[in-house]
């Protein structure tokens, strides 16, 4: 079966937002054993995109909108949707209904023009958005189906995961697709792929290696008849993939470092402290970023430049021996912060961010000092990118390596 995306909004054309839930789609559509053969962006124009809808009726399948469900007048998808099919809009009394609660619970007035949001055309089905008060429209008619999504991202995925996909894949009489991700830190994209490359050439379960801000992920989906068997698959899988990696497998799924540091001090009944110069209390805020971290996170300071000799009691002749970055000055406010605040735990993060090299070492060297009271570790990371990335990568082997030793 062909499907065809249209996305629709002007600020799309004006190149104000980029259309990532034509992306996001795309990349699902073939779970559902799909082809995909046409993306097009309109703007908010009623004519032209009856226009498109008109194009894609003849050379598709099953069409996907997104954006223009809003209830501002430049939102017209409905009522072009309306005019190509030659229905008419009416309101539907449930919707308003449900609107009508939503407001009251959030104690505030509805606008009149949401009231536009609550018409429908007699062909389409209402899907609901759990997010927002735009529902989507799914509408079957002379072997086509026309499936309309509101355009905020976050509404739209969750749509789809929720009503959208199960739905498709039981009209089509797909196989179930489960999948699990697991997350790596610590090697090269290269290195994974290396690996893992038996597993790479495997159809059923199929495994995907992705570069992402916190590592790699490794992406295992499986295709089976019933739910439990795709997942029989992907723990098979999981575990052949795990006693090669290893360690270096931090999460899976929607896990992230700082949750997971965070729970593995609560379970020990340890602190932390932090000292960072060149990330300027990224680490810090990734930590606070976690619910009830002011149980084991003690506070995090900001020692940029001179201030680390003249405020921390970090030893001059290391700074002029050895240089700002580097694994001693690291390992010192580690050392100091964590007498300095009494915790059990204390790191320290010190980077080369760029634009140029620092006292002769490159951009992108990252310096790592964790002090847990027996000893000092230092580790050393080389990650060429620009200034936040390289912050960025900074935090993350940070917590990377205390994760390592935490465990
Ligand atoms: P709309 O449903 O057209 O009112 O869209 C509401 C908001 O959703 C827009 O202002 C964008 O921020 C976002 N949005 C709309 N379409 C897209 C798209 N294709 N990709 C990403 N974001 C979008
Ligand atoms: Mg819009």
């Amino acid at each position: 079966m062909k499907a065809e995306i249209i996305s629709i909004g002007t600020e799309l054309l004006l190149g104000e937002i980029v259309d990532t839930n034509s992306a996001y789609l795309a990349s699902q559509l073939p779970l559902l054993g799909l082809d995909l053969h046409f993306i097009s962006t309109v703007g908010d124009n009623q004519q032209r995109l009856v226009n498109i809808l008109q194009q894609a009726w003849q050379r598709s399948d099953i069409i996907l909108t997104t954006g223009g469900l809003g209830p501002t007048q430049d939102d017209i998808t409905r009522e072009a949707i309306a005019e190509f099919l030659a229905e008419e809009i009416r309101t539907n009394p449930e919707l308003v209904k449900e609107f009508e609660r939503l407001f009251k619970h959030f104690k505030m007035e509805m606008p009149k023009s949401n009231l536009r949001q609550a018409g429908v055309i007699p062909s389409a089905q209402i899907i609901a958005n759990p997010r927002g008060t735009a529902p989507g429209w799914w509408i079957e008619r002379d072997n086509h189906t026309i499936i309309t999504m509101p355009g905020p991202p976050n509404e739209m995925q969750l749509m789809w995961t929720n009503s959208i996909m199960p739905r498709l894949q039981q009209k089509l009489g797909t196989a179930i697709i489960v999948s699990k991700t697991l997350k790596v830190f610590g090697l090269s994209e290269a290195k994974v792929d290396e690996l893992v490359s038996s597993f790479l050439v495997s159809t059923n379960p199929t495994v995907g290696t992705y570069a992402k801000p916190d590592g790699i992920h490794l992406r295992i989906t499986a295709k089976a008849c019933t739910t439990d068997e795709a997942q029989a698959f992907i723990t098979e899988k999981e575990r052949s993939i795990r006693a090669i990696l290893g360690d270096s497998i931090w999460g899976t799924d929607s896990d992230n470092l700082e949750a997971i540091i965070g729970a593995l001090l609560m379970a020990k009944g340890l602190t932390m402290a932090s000292m960072e110069s060149s990330t300027g209390g990224l680490l810090a805020n990734c930590i606070t970023n976690i619910p009830g971290s002011s149980r084991y996170f003690k506070g995090g300071v900001i020692a940029y430049t001179d201030s680390v000799n003249t405020f921390y009691g970090i030893d001059e002749h290391l700074t002029s021996r050895y240089g700002m970055i580097s694994t001693e000055v690291a390992a010192a406010m580690a050392l100091a912060v964590r007498q300095h605040l009494r915790t059990d735990i204390g790191i320290a993060l010190t980077a080369v961010t760029g634009p140029s090299e620092i006292e002769g070492k490159p951009i992108g060297t990252i310096c790592i000092g964790i002090d847990n009271g027996q000893r000092t570790s230092t580790f050393t990371k080389n990650y060429p990118g620009n200034r936040p990335q390289v912050k960025q990568r900074a935090v993350i082997s940070a917590l990377f390596e205390l994760r390592r030793i935490l465990i």
